[in-house]
Protein backbone atom coordinates (compact mmCIF):
# COMPACT_ATOMS: atom_id res chain seq x y z
CA UNK A 1 0.00 0.00 0.00
CA UNK A 2 1.22 3.61 -0.57
CA UNK A 3 2.60 5.13 2.62
CA UNK A 4 0.65 8.01 2.23
CA UNK A 5 -2.39 6.14 2.48
CA UNK A 6 -1.41 5.19 6.16
CA UNK A 7 -1.45 6.47 9.28
CA UNK A 8 1.47 8.90 11.37
CA UNK A 9 1.86 6.09 13.43
CA UNK A 10 2.19 3.40 10.98
CA UNK A 11 4.84 5.06 9.11
CA UNK A 12 6.58 5.97 12.35
CA UNK A 13 6.36 2.31 13.07
CA UNK A 14 7.84 0.95 9.77
CA UNK A 15 10.72 4.24 10.45
CA UNK A 16 11.40 4.26 6.35
CA UNK A 17 14.94 6.10 5.54
CA UNK A 18 13.88 6.33 1.67
CA UNK A 19 11.24 9.05 0.53
CA UNK A 20 10.38 9.25 -3.29
CA UNK A 21 8.94 12.19 -4.29
CA UNK A 22 7.34 12.39 -7.88
CA UNK A 23 7.00 15.16 -9.72
CA UNK A 24 4.85 15.96 -12.75
CA UNK A 25 3.32 18.63 -14.76
CA UNK A 26 0.36 20.10 -16.18
CA UNK A 27 0.69 20.81 -19.38
CA UNK A 28 -0.88 20.40 -23.28
CA UNK A 29 -0.10 17.27 -24.52
CA UNK A 30 -1.53 17.88 -28.25
CA UNK A 31 -5.02 16.58 -29.19
CA UNK A 32 -4.82 13.27 -28.13
CA UNK A 33 -3.87 12.95 -24.75
CA UNK A 34 -5.24 14.82 -21.54
CA UNK A 35 -2.94 17.53 -19.50
CA UNK A 36 -2.70 15.48 -16.51
CA UNK A 37 -0.36 13.32 -18.63
CA UNK A 38 3.35 13.71 -16.84
CA UNK A 39 1.41 13.66 -13.70
CA UNK A 40 -0.25 10.52 -14.42
CA UNK A 41 2.84 8.90 -15.80
CA UNK A 42 4.85 10.28 -12.08
CA UNK A 43 2.35 9.20 -9.82
CA UNK A 44 2.04 5.47 -11.70
CA UNK A 45 6.13 5.15 -11.43
CA UNK A 46 6.09 6.33 -8.10
CA UNK A 47 3.40 3.80 -7.16
CA UNK A 48 5.51 1.23 -8.60
CA UNK A 49 8.93 2.31 -7.30
CA UNK A 50 8.26 2.63 -3.60
CA UNK A 51 6.79 -0.48 -3.30
CA UNK A 52 9.64 -2.05 -5.02
CA UNK A 53 12.09 -0.26 -2.27
CA UNK A 54 9.43 -0.39 0.84
CA UNK A 55 9.84 3.32 0.54
CA UNK A 56 7.94 6.10 1.96
CA UNK A 57 5.61 7.92 -1.07
CA UNK A 58 4.56 11.36 -0.72
CA UNK A 59 1.60 11.97 -3.65
CA UNK A 60 3.01 13.15 -7.25
CA UNK A 61 3.49 17.15 -7.07
CA UNK A 62 1.04 18.15 -9.96
CA UNK A 63 2.66 21.50 -11.17
CA UNK A 64 6.32 22.16 -12.07
CA UNK A 65 7.81 24.52 -15.04
CA UNK A 66 6.51 23.96 -18.16
CA UNK A 67 6.56 27.83 -19.94
CA UNK A 68 7.81 26.02 -23.13
CA UNK A 69 4.29 24.85 -23.72
CA UNK A 70 2.60 28.50 -23.91
CA UNK A 71 0.10 29.32 -26.51
CA UNK A 72 -2.72 27.01 -25.23
CA UNK A 73 -4.94 27.40 -21.97
CA UNK A 74 -4.55 24.47 -19.75
CA UNK A 75 -0.83 24.71 -18.74
CA UNK A 76 0.23 25.66 -15.89
CA UNK A 77 3.86 26.52 -14.48
CA UNK A 78 5.52 28.19 -11.44
CA UNK A 79 8.75 30.44 -11.54
CA UNK A 80 12.15 27.44 -11.87
CA UNK A 81 12.96 29.37 -8.87
CA UNK A 82 9.79 28.57 -7.04
CA UNK A 83 10.41 25.27 -7.52
CA UNK A 84 13.49 25.06 -6.10
CA UNK A 85 12.32 26.85 -3.06
CA UNK A 86 8.94 24.95 -2.52
CA UNK A 87 11.53 21.37 -3.75
CA UNK A 88 14.43 22.16 -1.35
CA UNK A 89 11.73 22.96 1.77
CA UNK A 90 9.92 19.36 0.96
CA UNK A 91 13.65 17.94 1.35
CA UNK A 92 14.27 19.83 4.46
CA UNK A 93 11.08 18.85 6.33
CA UNK A 94 12.18 14.97 5.39
CA UNK A 95 15.43 15.84 6.71
CA UNK A 96 13.79 17.01 9.83
CA UNK A 97 12.03 13.84 10.71
CA UNK A 98 14.91 11.45 10.06
CA UNK A 99 14.87 10.33 6.09
CA UNK A 100 18.60 9.76 4.62
CA UNK A 101 18.04 9.15 1.14
CA UNK A 102 15.09 10.82 -1.08
CA UNK A 103 14.63 10.32 -4.67
CA UNK A 104 12.86 12.28 -6.87
CA UNK A 105 11.30 11.12 -10.18
CA UNK A 106 10.97 13.26 -12.24
CA UNK A 107 8.34 12.49 -15.11
CA UNK A 108 8.39 15.87 -17.30
CA UNK A 109 11.36 16.65 -19.26
CA UNK A 110 11.58 20.38 -18.65
CA UNK A 111 12.58 20.94 -14.82
CA UNK A 112 16.24 21.57 -15.73
CA UNK A 113 15.99 23.42 -11.72
CA UNK A 114 16.15 20.14 -10.76
CA UNK A 115 20.27 19.65 -11.59
CA UNK A 116 21.17 22.52 -9.44
CA UNK A 117 18.98 21.79 -6.50
CA UNK A 118 20.00 17.95 -6.54
CA UNK A 119 23.62 18.85 -6.61
CA UNK A 120 23.65 21.87 -4.11
CA UNK A 121 21.74 19.39 -1.53
CA UNK A 122 24.20 16.52 -1.64
CA UNK A 123 27.05 19.43 -1.43
CA UNK A 124 25.52 20.64 1.34
CA UNK A 125 24.29 17.70 3.30
CA UNK A 126 25.97 14.43 2.47
CA UNK A 127 26.90 12.18 4.31
CA UNK A 128 23.45 12.73 6.42
CA UNK A 129 21.16 12.83 3.39
CA UNK A 130 21.52 11.85 -0.20
CA UNK A 131 19.41 13.13 -2.86
CA UNK A 132 19.16 11.11 -6.33
CA UNK A 133 16.27 12.04 -9.33
CA UNK A 134 15.68 10.69 -12.50
CA UNK A 135 13.93 11.83 -15.64
CA UNK A 136 12.85 10.89 -18.73
CA UNK A 137 15.99 10.93 -20.58
CA UNK A 138 17.47 8.09 -17.87
CA UNK A 139 14.98 5.51 -18.86
CA UNK A 140 15.63 3.83 -22.32
CA UNK A 141 12.27 2.76 -23.90
CA UNK A 142 13.65 2.78 -26.65
CA UNK A 143 13.87 -0.65 -27.01
CA UNK A 144 10.25 -1.03 -27.20
CA UNK A 145 9.38 2.28 -29.03
CA UNK A 146 9.53 1.94 -33.19
CA UNK A 147 9.78 5.83 -33.08
CA UNK A 148 12.00 8.78 -31.79
CA UNK A 149 9.82 11.43 -29.61
CA UNK A 150 10.28 14.06 -27.02
CA UNK A 151 6.47 14.76 -26.37
CA UNK A 152 3.13 13.15 -26.73
CA UNK A 153 4.85 10.63 -28.80
CA UNK A 154 4.42 6.68 -29.32
CA UNK A 155 6.09 6.46 -25.27
CA UNK A 156 3.70 8.81 -23.65
CA UNK A 157 0.70 8.02 -26.02
CA UNK A 158 1.50 3.67 -25.47
CA UNK A 159 1.45 4.90 -20.95
CA UNK A 160 -1.67 7.08 -20.77
CA UNK A 161 -3.10 4.23 -22.71
CA UNK A 162 -2.17 1.54 -19.85
CA UNK A 163 -3.17 3.78 -17.38
CA UNK A 164 -5.72 5.47 -18.39
CA UNK A 165 -7.25 4.85 -21.87
CA UNK A 166 -10.60 6.67 -21.15
CA UNK A 167 -9.05 9.86 -21.38
CA UNK A 168 -6.72 9.38 -25.17
CA UNK A 169 -8.54 10.14 -28.09
CA UNK A 170 -6.37 8.07 -30.66
CA UNK A 171 -8.79 9.23 -33.39
CA UNK A 172 -7.15 12.55 -33.04
CA UNK A 173 -3.83 11.60 -32.24
CA UNK A 174 -1.24 13.49 -35.13
CA UNK A 175 2.38 12.11 -35.82
CA UNK A 176 4.95 14.86 -36.21
CA UNK A 177 9.40 15.22 -36.30
CA UNK A 178 10.11 18.95 -35.99
CA UNK A 179 13.11 20.24 -38.11
CA UNK A 180 14.76 21.59 -34.98
CA UNK A 181 16.54 20.34 -32.06
CA UNK A 182 15.17 19.93 -28.35
CA UNK A 183 17.14 22.91 -27.15
CA UNK A 184 15.57 25.15 -29.34
CA UNK A 185 12.37 25.16 -27.08
CA UNK A 186 14.69 27.69 -25.67
CA UNK A 187 13.74 30.45 -28.15
CA UNK A 188 10.51 29.83 -28.70
CA UNK A 189 7.03 27.55 -27.46
CA UNK A 190 6.77 24.06 -28.59
CA UNK A 191 4.04 25.43 -30.94
CA UNK A 192 6.65 27.14 -33.19
CA UNK A 193 8.18 23.70 -34.06
CA UNK A 194 5.06 21.52 -34.00
CA UNK A 195 1.68 23.36 -34.17
CA UNK A 196 -0.11 20.22 -33.25
CA UNK A 197 1.73 20.45 -29.91
CA UNK A 198 2.93 16.64 -30.85
CA UNK A 199 6.72 15.70 -31.28
CA UNK A 200 7.19 12.19 -31.90
CA UNK A 201 4.73 9.50 -33.39
CA UNK A 202 1.75 8.82 -30.79
CA UNK A 203 -0.03 6.77 -33.67
CA UNK A 204 2.44 4.25 -33.20
CA UNK A 205 0.95 3.66 -29.77
CA UNK A 206 -0.62 0.64 -27.84
CA UNK A 207 -1.28 0.15 -24.47
CA UNK A 208 0.54 -2.97 -24.49
CA UNK A 209 3.93 -1.20 -25.32
CA UNK A 210 2.47 1.21 -22.41
CA UNK A 211 2.81 -1.25 -19.76
CA UNK A 212 5.96 -2.50 -21.01
CA UNK A 213 7.33 1.11 -21.03
CA UNK A 214 5.99 1.14 -17.17
CA UNK A 215 7.61 -1.98 -15.87
CA UNK A 216 10.59 -1.15 -17.84
CA UNK A 217 11.09 2.48 -16.39
CA UNK A 218 10.27 1.12 -12.73
CA UNK A 219 12.75 -1.69 -12.82
CA UNK A 220 15.62 0.89 -14.08
CA UNK A 221 14.61 4.18 -11.77
CA UNK A 222 15.50 1.52 -8.88
CA UNK A 223 18.51 0.40 -10.64
CA UNK A 224 19.73 3.79 -11.31
CA UNK A 225 18.53 4.67 -7.44
CA UNK A 226 20.31 2.27 -5.97
CA UNK A 227 23.44 2.95 -7.78
CA UNK A 228 23.87 6.95 -7.14
CA UNK A 229 22.79 6.14 -3.33
CA UNK A 230 25.72 3.47 -3.43
CA UNK A 231 27.78 5.58 -5.18
CA UNK A 232 27.35 8.15 -2.45
CA UNK A 233 27.87 6.13 0.40
CA UNK A 234 31.05 5.08 -0.40
CA UNK A 235 32.96 8.56 -0.62
CA UNK A 236 35.48 9.07 2.04
CA UNK A 237 35.74 12.48 2.46
CA UNK A 238 38.34 14.86 0.04
CA UNK A 239 40.11 17.39 2.01
CA UNK A 240 37.86 19.59 4.09
CA UNK A 241 34.52 18.10 1.90
CA UNK A 242 32.28 15.34 2.35
CA UNK A 243 31.01 15.76 -1.32
ZN1 LIG B 1 4.70 14.63 -21.13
Amino acid sequence: MEMFKMTADEITALDPELAIIPIGSIEQHGAHLPIMTDWAIATELGRRVAEKMGAFLLPAFPVSTCREHMGKKGSVWMAPTTFYQMMHDVIMSLKDQGFKRVGLIIAHGGVFIANPLVRDLNAKYNPELQVAFVTPDTVNVRSITETPGLHADESETSQILAIAPETVHMEKARDCDPDVPRSYLNYGSIFRATPSGVWGYPTKATAEKGEKILAISADTIVEEFNRAFDYMSKKEKFGYSDF
